[in-house]
């Protein structure tokens, strides 16, 4: 019985290369969770896996293993079809405040559980409490009352989803053993399995704010996501999308919701609007083939999202959601009296003309994060109201003297810093030429 085999067996086994199959990776984790192995031995076993790499095999062992820790989300209760989606995290991504109305406008449904901000990266949840009043910790049942009238609910994942993920992932914070493809991709999947709907979409990113900054390593992680996906018995698919320089324009918990209702509230334009479109349009047009066994076009179903931006309906589904959570939905019509305003605002401006070569993704989610809106430990507060605007993307003319961006900052001083850091961190070049914002799509079987 291979559950004998003793915990020091098994990471020696992986040390040397070889594989491990479910049980024994079941009697390790579980292990840790119930104080039979230690945290040294699962840590070992993490950095052996890491350098020698783990098979596909134990990526979806690793899963299951994490979903079977907690309880999961039953949505089969929900009348349209279940729809979610997952960004590996970047800067200024505020797409799923665009990509969950939108989805619901044409009759899907999305029960998004999101986290908070870490580091340089945005948190969904940050974003959507800096609209007064809204609630994100929300009971089973009330997502699904607001998922059933709305068509999309935004909350927080509680602690008896996955917790095995949650032990695992602190230890791989201290033990420079996140950067896995397997470990990632079964710590994400194992949250979307357990959040309960049939289609899930992937926004892998590639870049320099990204995880991954190459994009065959991105492409590799969004292939071992869906195959674990379609392993369990989801419709999964996959973007790869472009995260060197911040997707929005707009980079902070509000300014993030001040751009989402401000995209919705005209035709879809510009990077973040086209990586929305191209997600929901993916996970409907996925939902359809689940339904039907047929792959009918994204670009139809992406068409009839175009008219339902324009005629104001996603924005009505955003409105709507806000309300049943609680928020202030005159964020949708009075964004700046409702939103919390930063004291002091500055410009950055060029110092000489040029080209933009770089807007570097991480730098600027540094500086925001430096000025306040995000984290450098779990738990820390977080300022919902400071952050950085761009006025200018890679590609872009710039005159001397023209505005670069717009600092939101709590002090004078912060502001002198952050206005300083976005003027060495934006580079000039001639051969300054924006990449395509979707690199590549991953749709198997
Ligand atoms: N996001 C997750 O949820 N897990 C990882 O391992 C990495 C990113």
């Amino acid at each position: 019985m291979t559950g004998a085999v003793r915990p020091i067996e098994l990471i020696a086994r992986k040390r040397e290369g070889g594989e491990l199959d479910e049980e024994q990776l079941r009697s390790l984790v579980m292990g840790m969770l119930e104080g039979r192995v230690s945290e040294a031995q699962i840590a070992a076993l993490l950095m052996a896996g890491v350098i020698n790499g783990f098979t596909t095999g134990e990526a979806k062992a690793l899963t299951r293993i994490l979903w079977d820790s907690g309880e999961s989300l039953d949505l089969t209760s929900l009348s349209g079809p279940t729809l979610d989606k997952h960004s590996t995290g970047g800067v200024g991504d505020g797409t799923t405040l665009l990509v969950a109305p939108l989805v619901a406008a044409a009759g899907g449904q999305m029960v998004k559980l999101s986290g908070r901000g870490l580091g340089h990266t945005g948190g969904t949840l940050d974003k959507l409490e800096a609209i007064p009043g809204m609630t994100v910790g929300l009971e089973p049942a009330r997502m699904l009352r607001i998922a059933e009238q709305v068509g999309c609910v935004v909350a927080a994942q509680t602690d008896r989803l996955v917790p095995a993920d949650r032990e695992l992932y602190a230890l791989r914070d201290l033990t420079a053993t996140v950067d896995s493809p397997a470990l990632i991709a079964s710590s994400v999947m194992a949250k979307k399995l357990a959040s309960g709907a049939s289609t899930i979409v992937l926004d892998v990113k590639a870049g320099d704010g990204a995880f991954m900054r190459d994009v065959a390593d991105a492409e590799d992680l969004a292939r071992l996501c869906v195959t674990v996906g379609q392993d369990a018995g989801r419709t999964c698919a996959a973007l790869v999308t472009d995260m060197d320089q911040p997707l929005g324009r707009r980079i902070g918990n509000a300014l993030e919701v001040a751009e989402a209702v401000a995209l919705l509230g005209r035709p879809p334009q510009g990077r973040l609007a086209d990586v929305a479109l191209e997600l929901a349009a993916l996970a409907l047009s996925e939902a359809n083939a689940r339904d039907t066994g047929a792959r009918a076009g994204a670009q139809k179903v992406r068409d009839d999202l175009v008219r339902r931006w324009e005629r104001g309906e996603a924005l009505e589904r955003l409105e709507q959601m806000i309300a049943a959570q609680g928020g202030d939905a005159k964020v949708c019509t009075d964004t700046d009296r409702v939103l919390p305003a930063a004291p002091v605002i500055r410009d950055v401006v060029a110092t000489a003309g040029g080209r933009v070569r770089r807007v570097p993704a991480r730098e600027i989610g540094e500086i925001v994060a430096r000025l306040g809106a995000g984290r450098a430990r779990k738990g820390d507060d977080v300022d919902p109201s400071v952050g950085i605007d761009l006025e200018v993307e890679v590609g872009d003319d710039v005159e001397p003297g023209q505005r670069l961006a717009r600092v939101h900052a709590r002090s004078e001083d912060d502001a002198e810093r952050a206005v300083d850091a976005v003027q060495a961190a934006v580079e000039f070049g001639d051969d300054g030429q924006a990449r395509a914002v979707v690199l590549s799509r991953v749709l198997l079987g």
